[in-house]
């Protein structure tokens, strides 16, 4: 859990007047939870019931033998236990397999993780970092085919987005300052909660123990009233927005311990989760390893306003690591301490969120959840993109543009249309100063996991750094006719101020030029009819007493040549690996081998991610078909695409497992030094191609400048069950 603040930027934090929103939305979740789970609630009730009856029937049985009475009535009571535990024991089984069908249980999902996961592993995806030191919580390597993937999804995000739009890029350091931090609000609440072990001292982010208490209760103890469970659940939905004092009392009512020692634990605490450096060798310059680039761009605005002619709208981006130091890092690559954010701030006039090109995304329909489908229960549903910005569900056309752009993104990329949904943020999650925010949450054996955040942060940001470093983050429209405007103006006399209010005048001057205009109008009306007015200042803390002579209020006409103002932004941020990791899952599949004995792994990537795009074998080892695959393999290298040559002398068919656990979408066979097969993974289908052919084939194809289907209807072929003959 953040802690969000109404100062904080990022994740999620409640400020003090959200937090009164909470009840609110506890009470409409326990209704959600009702209606949702009836049969759960059911089955729960029953089991106790039937519970009850077997140990009333026990209970019945052990009497008559003490009375020892006659035979036949102790059998017929034997009996009717008999039949009642039966019936307890069917609940029972029908309780346990509604709960891992709603999607409670983790066997299934786990084991198919766990299947993934050694995949990726075995083939170097991804390592675990500084591994034969036995490694680091949160850290992980990229091994060759993870780093081909990583680097193909950003060739993507580069052309799909910077080069579509516009972008202009930058590359800031990681090591940063505290000040920039400090500006936006990490160093004070870029915090997550905490408890110790009270004895190990070893730490945990409270929430996840409370999650792990009532997930555990939900998932396994058959026992729970459906009151409880309901309270469980209920306790799941709301723990983001727990206080620590709640948080704490929550641990306490439930006995929830160190889950390693069973100690107690302390009280949670606020932990940040930056790491924090010096810059410099006499360590006086603070400093932190970013924990987002999107700073970077923030305090570069002004220049990059000027670079792009002063014209607004207009979007910065940036790739690079950002590092949070993740209190006790679970969920493999999905939480890491390190990890490559992609980011987009797109900054446009507040007045003007119209995009030019939204008609480009507006037809398009896929899952959306709007927080009013939220708060009543419901689930996502399928929604144009257009209406929905249309009827206001998203706040604007340039944040329904950028939802739109990130969709085809990700669907691009491979990620199931079926298991990708955009939840709009509830007005709890949201910081008070956001207009909108909408995550893309992709379903993995995990859950469902936000990768990428999709906000209309207003002006904040700028602000925020404008106040600290003096600098004006802003942006003019210039009228093509000069506007009369009204403007107001106070003036306070210092000369009076000065003599009523001696050191604290400074006070009383800000607090008097920060009005705004109705408060102004308010004082200028009080001071006229009555001559005096009560003046709250907060940087005192105190009312003071304000004399007519003391400040004078007024409109004045003045003709302005231009409109200077705060842009606002909205920023698309994306957690690259966690795109990855979710993409491997929805692509893995396994298939039978030929002979049926085991169950081969499949990566069905796209080309366009795929870490190798083709193989090339000679058929047998010969030296005439080495040549040829030479020939091959230098023309593939000229048209960029990568590719491994396999020689070893193992059968085709093991060699064609081995290229569909990489991914590798496409196989070339050399089987003859004039013509060659070329094999696609999921169909296992194969043209014939003439040797000169092979490289442009495949790179055509690869590239998605033809289809597999426009191959197969312009060269000889085979399908894939003779293709399995000749494996
Ligand atoms: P945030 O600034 O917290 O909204 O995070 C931006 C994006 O970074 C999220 O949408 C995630 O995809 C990703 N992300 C956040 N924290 C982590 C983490 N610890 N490990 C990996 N990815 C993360």
């Amino acid at each position: 859990m953040r802690i969000l603040s109404a100062f904080i930027p990022r994740r999620q934090i409640l400020s003090l007047r959200q937090f009164q929103t909470n009840s609110i939305r506890r009470e409409s979740i326990s209704t959600i939870h009702a209606s949702m789970d009836a049969t759960e609630q059911s089955l729960r009730q029953s089991l106790s019931e039937k519970s009850s009856s077997v140990e009333t029937q026990g209970n019945a049985v052990r009497a008559l033998k003490a009375s020892r009475a006659a035979k036949p009535e102790i059998d017929a009571a034997i009996d009717l236990l008999n039949k009642l535990k039966l019936e307890k024991s069917a609940v029972e089984k029908q309780l346990q397999s509604t709960i891992s069908s709603s999607g409670n249980g983790s066997l299934n999902r786990e084991a198919f993780r766990q299947a993934v996961v050694n995949t990726l592993e075995r083939r170097l995806f991804y390592i675990p970092s500084f591994k034969i030191y036995r490694g680091v919580a949160g850290l992980f390597d990229y091994g060759p085919p993870g780093c081909a993937v990583k680097s193909n999804v950003l060739s993507f995000w580069r052309q799909h987005f910077i080069l579509e739009e516009n972008m202009l890029e930058v590359d800031c350091p990681c090591v940063t300052p505290e000040v920039v931090l400090k500006a936006s609000g990490h160093v004070d609440k870029f915090t997550d909660l905490m408890v110790k072990d009270e004895k190990t001292g070893t730490c945990y982010r409270a929430d996840h123990l409370l999650k792990d208490y009532c997930t555990e209760k939900l998932e396994k103890d058959l026992t729970i009233s459906a009151e409880k469970a309901a309270e469980f659940k209920d306790v799941l939905a709301v723990m983001e927005d727990y206080s620590p004092e709640e948080l704490g009392a929550k641990i306490k009512e439930y006995g929830i311990t160190a889950p390693d020692t069973k100690n107690p634990l302390s009280d949670p605490y606020p932990f940040n989760l930056m790491f924090q450096t010096s810059i410099g060798p006499s360590g006086l310059i603070p400093g932190y390893m970013r924990p987002e680039t999107a700073q970077g761009i923030f305090v570069n605005f002004k220049d990059l306003y000027y670079y792009n002619g002063r014209k607004l709208p207009f979007a910065a981006a940036q790739i690079g690591q950002a590092f949070r130091n993740e209190i006790s890092p679970r969920q493999g690559l999905l939480r890491v301490r390190e990890f490559t954010l992609a980011e987009i701030e797109h900054f446009v006039d507040p007045e003007n969120k119209s995009h030019p090109k939204f008609s480009d995304v507006s037809k398009l329909e896929f899952h959306m959840f709007p927080r009013e489908e939220q708060m009543s229960g419901q689930s996502a549903k399928k929604l144009c993109l257009g209406e929905a910005v249309a009827k206001g569900t998203v706040n604007n056309e340039t944040l329904g543009y950028f939802i739109g752009r990130v969709y085809l993104f990700l669907t691009r990329l491979g990620i199931d249309k079926e298991r990708l949904r955009f939840r709009q943020h509830l007005a709890n999650e949201m910081a008070h100063y956001a207009a909108d925010c909408w995550d893309a949450e992709i379903e993995s054996s995990y859950g469902w996991i936000e990768c990428v955040g999709i906000a209309d942060r207003s002006a904040y940001d700028l602000r925020a750094h404008s106040e600290k470093s003096g600098v004006a983050l802003v942006a003019e429209e210039k009228y093509a006719e000069p506007k009369e405007v009204e403007k107001l103006v106070i003036n306070p006399v210092k000369k009076e101020l000065g003599l009523a209010f001696k050191g604290t005048q400074k006070n009383v001057v800000e607090s008097l030029e920060a009005m705004n205009e109705k408060e102004a109008m308010e004082m200028k009306a009080t001071l006229e009819s009555k001559g005096e007015v009560e003046f709250y200042v907060c940087t005192l803390g105190k009312n003071v007493s304000i004399k007519k002579n003391m400040v004078s209020i007024s409109k004045e006409k003045k003709k302005e040549h231009q409109r200077v103002f705060t842009p606002s932004v909205i920023e698309p941020s994306f957690g690259i690996g966690r795109i990855i990791y979710c993409l491997y899952e929805h692509c893995f599949s396994t298939r039978p081998s030929k002979a049926g004995d085991e169950q081969l792994n499949v990566f069905r990537f796209p080309p366009l991610v795929a870490p190798i795009k083709c193989t090339v074998f000679p058929l047998v080892q010969n030296q005439q078909f080495e040549e040829a695959t030479k020939v091959i393999s230098k023309e593939l290298t000229s048209v960029g695409i990568s590719h491994k040559i396999d020689i070893t002398g193992t059968s085709i068919g093991k060699r064609y497992a081995r290229t569909d656990e990489l991914g590798v979408p496409f196989a070339i066979t050399v089987d003859s030094d004039t013509s060659v097969t070329i094999r696609e993974r999921d169909s296992k289908d194969q043209v014939r191609v003439s040797l000169k052919e092979a490289a442009s084939v495949v790179s055509s194809v690869a590239e998605g400048k033809m289809t597999w289907q426009d191959v197969w209807a312009s060269f000889p072929h085979h399908s894939s069950a003779a293709a399995d003959e000749q494996e």
